[in-house]
């Protein structure tokens, strides 16, 4: 990008430039207020409320027989949206289920590919890993009656903000049996090479599988084609699906016909799940990874952002989300290095995902004053405001804003009216 010379009137010409800028137009923005947090918490948009207020109307006017008679039906939801997020991640239509939830598809997946057998107990993950990653990890262990504390290996940040490939490599030993890791850290927002990780992880007959919550709707992925095992996400953070939204899964067609971990009846085969039989066959795709009944309510939402989606392109999306976040790293590098703020994510494009992880020993009174601004940033103990501006709604007047009042929250000494201690939720 040219060289970023701190006016308010070159963000200004960067957003007239902006091929993607009419999508701002789909979402409801807070009213005088910038939203940063998007990758806690996307957007509503009016599709996604659309597709919701259809839901609803179909289910008062059809009951039952909207399973059948919706458009599209209740029944195939899973299915048809499974299909059309699959060029988010890179799978193939059948490869990809939207169904549970971030946690709930993880215990599922781990649950089905871990097989401790021999010397080969142990699962590999980082110790900067998301809390509920770790959890549901260590009761996978438990389950199985193991140790986590022996069992649970997890490789170790040089710096606290970053993991290196080389290290995760050097830890894939023969007693590790499945490795789990972030595609983004929520923290850092460090993008893992996950190709490689892929490549080497199979060159030593261990399977692997990426959580892509901070990576879905942000970063192209390609797991067909790297043969990556399994993956899962939530569509509430980048893909603006709504709180608590239905998530997804991804598992590559070599492991069709596998048993899940967890099955239920969802996962049967579906041309005879009416059927009921009571011995399990799995349906031929990641359908089968499904458990029960489609939660309509917080699946419709996707319907419609999945179509901000389609029409944006998910490449433009990743290109206009590297230039802000460097045009907003770059106005940082600009601010006066007394006011104390650092960035802590990686620089290197093939290296971030969509936030900036910006560091600051006062972060927790910074962002009170922030969102005393009405602008909306996202606190991670002890020390990073994480910043996320989203492609499809946040403009580069807003990332410039932001910074300005970065700048004047330390001058003025704003940050001070506020108390140390930090809120519930962040
Ligand atoms: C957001 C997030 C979760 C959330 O899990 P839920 O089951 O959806 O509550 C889990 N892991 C990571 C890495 C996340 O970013």
């Amino acid at each position: 990008m040219t060289k970023v010379d701190g006016t308010v009137e070159q963000a200004q010409a960067l957003d007239r430039e902006d091929e993607l800028a009419a999508f701002r137009e789909r979402f409801y923005l807070l009213q005088n207020g910038i939203y940063m947090d998007g990758n806690s918490l996307g957007l509503c948009s009016r599709d996604a409320e659309q597709a919701v207020l259809n839901a609803l109307q179909e289910w008062k006017t059809l009951g039952i027989d909207g399973w059948t008679e919706a458009s599209p039906p209740w029944f195939y939801l899973a299915e048809e949206l499974g299909k059309r997020e699959a060029a988010l991640v890179g799978g193939k239509p059948e490869e990809v289920i939207v169904a549970g939830s971030t946690t709930v598809n993880l215990h599922q997946l781990v649950s089905t590919f871990f097989h401790p057998q021999g010397t080969r107990t142990k699962i590999l993950t980082d110790e900067l890993n998301f809390p509920s990653d770790q959890y549901a990890l260590q009761s996978q262990l438990l389950l199985k009656g193991l140790d986590p504390a022996e069992h649970l290996v997890l490789v170790k940040s040089r710096d606290g903000r970053v993991v290196e490939e080389e290290d995760i490599i050097a830890a894939m030993t023969d007693e590790i049996a499945l490795i789990m890791l972030p595609a983004v850290l929520y923290r850092s927002g460090q993008l893992l090479d996950m190709e490689r990780l892929t490549t080497e992880a199979h060159a030593r007959g261990i399977v692997i599988g990426f959580d892509c919550c901070h990576s879905i709707g942000a970063v192209p992925h390609h797991f067909s084609q790297w043969g990556t095992d399994f993956a899962f996400w939530c569509n509430y953070k980048y893909l603006n699906a709504g709180p608590g939204s239905v998530g997804g899964l991804y598992v590559n067609e070599r492991h069709f016909g596998t048993r899940p971990g967890l099955s239920g009846w969802f996962g049967y085969r579906k041309d005879r799940q009416f059927d009921m039989v009571h011995e399990f066959e799995p349906a031929d795709s990641a359908g089968a990874w499904q458990i029960g009944t489609t939660h309509l309510l917080s699946t419709a939402p996707l319907l419609g952002s999945l179509k901000i989606f389609e029409e944006a392109g998910i490449d433009r999306i990743r290109a206009k989300s590297l230039r802000q976040t460097e045009y907003m790293m770059q106005l940082i590098d600009r601010l006066p290095v007394e006011l104390g703020y650092s960035i802590g994510n990686p620089r290197d494009d093939a290296r971030r995902g969509g936030h900036v992880s910006l560091e600051h020993a006062e972060a927790v009174r910074i962002c009170k004053a922030l969102k005393a601004r009405h602008i909306i940033p996202d606190f991670r103990f002890p020390n990073v405001i994480r910043l996320a501006p989203i492609a499809l709604y946040n403009t580069y007047e807003e990332i410039w804003r932001t910074v300005e009042a970065l700048r004047e929250i330390i001058e003025n000494r704003e940050y001070e009216a506020f108390a140390t201690e930090r809120g519930v939720v962040a």
